[in-house]
């Protein structure tokens, strides 16, 4: 019985094994979906910021369009002055002129601090940039190693299951049915630990007598209060 039961006890740690890879598994595909949405962040913010420096220059250009038509205006103006010969005409135009030059150095203002935030944008733009050539260095790597994770895992599956195999054929079938609906019932643990009197599926103390069954391996004995088999693992000669 020992035999039986140290097979049984196998076959649950594999069987557990074999859970645990397909969970693994499972994670994988979440683990990638996480580095290319990081990526896709990052394009965005360069996306964005590559559109402001735009919309920056357009309005740059725009106020040095407006800059030079109003120059053009001032100097038509001050030649006009030379032609005047009223009085009241030549304060009129002299108005203009000056009006011009004040909205002229109002735009000049606004291009300076233009040119500020279109330098720091660029420097915003150039910060990503070089972020995200980094970033990608990472994701390109971790991607790499989940995919290699991904084989070694198929890999550890396939060799439990023929580890799985061999204990089963081993195994008295009665006492596999018997595992069978036992760990269905039980949340996948049809064998326990028994360890200082105490079952470690429901943490539970069995009787003295009990423990010292289930020490001499010689009947299957499942715990009193969650039915699991119970198993002791001799440490001394482990
Ligand atoms: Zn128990």
């Amino acid at each position: 019985m020992k035999n039986q039961l140290q097979l049984l006890w196998r076959l649950q740690t594999v069987e557990r094994q074999i859970e645990e890879s397909r969970r693994e598994i499972y994670s994988y595909p979440v683990a990638l979906e996480r580095l290319q949405h990081m990526r896709e962040a990052r394009h965005e913010k360069e996306e964005e910021e590559k559109k402001k420096i735009e919309e920056l220059e357009r309005e740059r250009m725009n106020k040095e369009g407006e800059l030079e038509m109003e120059r053009e205006r001032i100097k038509r103006s001050q030649l006009k002055l030379l032609e005047i010969k009223t009085n009241k005409e030549y304060q009129a135009l002299l108005q203009e002129i000056e009006g011009g030059t004040e909205r002229n150095s109002q735009r000049e203002e606004e291009i300076i601090v233009l040119l500020e935030n279109i330098d720091q944008t660029k420097a915003a733009y150039a910060t990503t940039v070089e972020q995200g050539r980094q970033e990608n260095i990472q994701v390109e790597e971790e991607t790499a190693e989940i995919k290699n994770r991904i084989v070694a895992t198929e890999q550890d599956i396939i060799r439990n299951q023929h580890i799985r195999e061999e204990i089963v054929r081993e195994l008295d079938p009665e006492l596999l049915r018997r595992y069978d609906t036992l760990k269905e019932k039980r949340n996948g643990i049809a064998v326990v630990l028994v360890k200082n009197e105490g079952c470690q599926g429901c943490y539970v103390n069995i009787p003295p007598q009990m423990y010292n069954e289930v020490q001499k391996h010689k009947e299957i004995i499942v715990c009193p209060n969650c039915n699991r088999i119970l198993y002791w693992e001799d440490t001394r000669t482990v």
